[in-house]
C-alpha cells in the first residue's frame, strides 16, 4: 500500500487535534521549539513508559536514575563536549544564513530554495569552522563572577559522574545498566523536519556496564533488543533498518556504532543510536576528578574499569516516528477519514465513551460506564454532535475502541465496542467491559497496514 503520509499531513494533525504547537506562537513563534498539547502530551508520556518497561519491568539489571541538567563544567571538559561537541559550520556572505557543512545538500540555499547552499549564482560561503553546540549559561546572581555553566547535550554524563553512587548503593555488578529520561539541549545550526530535529528534546538513554570481553556480545544484544521494542510497539519492520558506522564516521568516544534509522518522509534517518563507548567515558571522569570509577570483585578479586554499550533514543523523534507510521486516510462509506493507527499501548486515548444520542437515559448510562473505567483505562467521555464526527474526532487521535450506548443498552445493558482499524462492532456486557478492553489493549497488536 503506498503511504500517504507527508510531513505537512503530520504537523498540521498535531495542530489541529492538540498534540503538538509551534512555541510562543502569540509572538510569532520561535524558530523550531514545539509546545506538546494535551495528546501530545499523552503520547509521549506513553512513549516514554513504553521504554521504562523495557527497561526497568521486563528485567532486573537495570536501575533509574534523574540527574540534574546543570553538572559541573569539569563534566563537559572530561567527556570531551567542550572540545569536541561541535558541527562543522558555514555561512553565506550573500544571504547571511548558517548552514550545516555536512548537510549542505539536505539544505535550500537562503536566496533561490530550490538550489542548495553554495550552488546559486550569489552563494559566497566561508570556510568551514567548527561550531560548540552547547548552551552556555551562568550560574548564580552575579554574571561577572558566576561560573558558566553548560545544558547539558545528553544525559549520559548525568549516567557517567553518578556511576560510583549507583554502584555502591544499588549492589549492582556488571553486566547492569542506569538507564534515565531527561532534556537536552543542543544549539543545532540547522534544526527542522518539525520535532526531528529541535535545540530542546528528550533523550531516553541507557548506559549498559559490562565486562570489557563481553562489550561486544552485549552490543549486538542491544542492537537487536532496540530495533524488537520499535517493531514490538507496531513500527513497520521494512521501514526500520540498522545502519553501521563506518570508522570515519564514529565520535571520539565510541568503537563502534550502529543506527536504527526510521523512513520518515525525508528518508531514512536516524532513530535511536546504539553504541559501544568503551570504558572512555569512566576513565576521562576518573582522571579529571580523581576518584576510581571501576569494579572490584570481591570474591574474584577481580578490579576492572567496565565498558559501556549505549543505546540513545530520542522521545520526541520516536513520537514522530510513531505518528508517521500510524497515519493512514481511507474511506468509510465513500466518506474521507484520516486515523492514527497507533498501538494501543501508545494511544493518548485507549477508549472513547459515546451515548448514541443525547437523551433517552443514554448519556447517564454512558456516564456510568465512563465511571466503571476511571482509573482503568484513558477514556473519554463525548456526547456533542452526530455520532459518525464523534467517531471521526476519535479515529484521529488514535482511540483504538469507541464503546457506544444505545437503546439497547437500556434493555439489557450491554454496549457495542468499535474497533477503529476493522471497524467491526461486537457487543460486550457491561460488567465485562473494563477486563475485555484491559485485555484487548494489553495483546500483541500488528498494525493493519501491513496487510
Ligand atoms: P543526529 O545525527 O541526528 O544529529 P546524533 O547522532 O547526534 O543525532 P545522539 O547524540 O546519538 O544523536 O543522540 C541520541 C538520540 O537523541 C538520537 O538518535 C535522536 O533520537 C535524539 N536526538 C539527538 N539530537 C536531537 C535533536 N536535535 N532533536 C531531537 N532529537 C534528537
Amino acid at each position: 500500500m503506498a503511504d500517504v503520509v507527508t510531513m505537512e499531513k503530520i504537523v498540521a494533525l498535531c495542530k489541529r487535534r492538540g498534540f503538538i504547537f509551534p512555541s510562543s506562537e502569540i509572538y510569532g513563534g520561535l524558530g523550531s521549539t514545539y509546545d506538546y498539547g494535551h495528546y501530545g502530551v499523552l503520547l509521549k508520556n506513553n512513549v516514554k513508559g513504553e521504554w521504562w518497561r523495557a527497561m526497568l519491568l521486563e528485567r532486573d539489571d537495570i536501575v533509574a536514575l534523574d540527574s540534574a541538567i546543570f553538572q559541573h563544567p569539569r563534566t563537559w571538559e572530561a567527556s570531551g563536549h567542550l572540545q569536541g561537541f561541535t558541527d562543522p559550520l558555514v555561512e553565506c556572505r550573500a544571504c547571511g544564513q548558517r548552514f550545516r557543512a555536512d548537510h549542505l545538500s539536505e539544505l535550500q540555499c537562503g536566496r533561490k530554495p530550490s538550489l542548495h547552499p553554495g550552488d546559486g549564482p550569489d552563494c559566497d560561503l566561508t570556510d568551514v569552522r567548527q561550531f560548540n553546540l552547547m548552551f552556555e549559561t551562568t550560574m548564580g546572581p552575579v554574571k561577572e563572577t558566576g561560573a558558566t555553566v553548560y545544558l547539558r547535550p545528553e544525559t549520559a554524563q548525568g549516567i557517567f559522574v553518578n556511576f560510583k553512587n549507583v554502584l555502591q548503593f544499588s549492589r549492582r555488578r556488571p553486566p547492569f545498566g542506569i538507564a534515565q529520561v531527561g532534556k537536552s539541549f543542543r544549539n543545532e545550526i540547522t534544526p527542522g523536519n518539525f520535532i526531528f530535529r529541535t535545540r530542546e528534546f528528550e533523550q531516553m538513554e541507557m548506559e549498559y556496564f559490562v565486562a570489557p570481553a563481553e562489550a561486544s556480545k552485549w552490543f549486538d544484544h542491544w542492537s537487536a533488543a532496540r530495533q524488537d521494542w520499535y517493531v514490538e510497539l507496531g513500527l513497520r519492520p521494512d521501514h526500520l533498518r540498522l545502519r553501521v558506522h563506518d570508522v570515519s564516521e564514529l565520535s571520539h568516544y565510541s568503537s563502534a556504532t550502529s543506527d536504527i534509522e526510521y523512513l520518515f518522509p525525508i528518508g531514512f534517518s536516524e532513530l535511536e543510536g546504539i553504541a559501544n563507548r568503551g570504558d572512555f567515558d569512566l576513565l576521562a571522569h576518573a582522571r579529571f576528578s580523581g576518584e576510581k570509577l571501576e569494579y572490584f570483585d570481591q570474591a574474584s578479586g577481580e578490579r576492572y574499569v567496565p565498558h559501556v554499550i549505549e543505546p540513545a533514543a530520542g522521545a520526541d523523534r520516536a513520537t514522530l516516528a510513531f505518528l508517521v507510521d500510524a497515519y493512514d486516510e481511507d474511506e468509510i462509506g465513500g466518506e474521507p477519514r484520516t486515523v492514527l493507527r497507533l498501538h494501543p499501548r501508545l494511544a493518548p486515548v485507549k477508549v472513547a465513551i459515546l451515548p448514541l444520542v443525547r437523551k433517552d437515559g443514554q448519556p447517564e448510562l454512558a456516564r456510568e460506564v465512563r465511571e466503571r473505567l476511571r482509573g482503568r483505562l484513558a477514556a473519554e467521555y463525548d456526547e456533542g454532535g452526530a455520532i459518525g464526527r464523534r467517531y471521526r474526532r476519535q479515529d484521529e487521535i488514535g482511540t483504538p475502541f469507541a464503546v457506544t450506548v444505545d437503546h439497547q443498552s437500556l434493555e439489557d445493558r450491554t454496549v457495542t465496542v468499535r474497533e477503529r482499524d476493522s471497524l467491526r462492532q461486537e457487543r460486550v456486557a457491561i460488567d465485562e467491559l473494563a477486563d475485555e478492553l484491559a485485555r484487548r489493549v494489553a495483546a500483541p497488536w500488528q498494525t493493519p497496514k501491513l496487510g
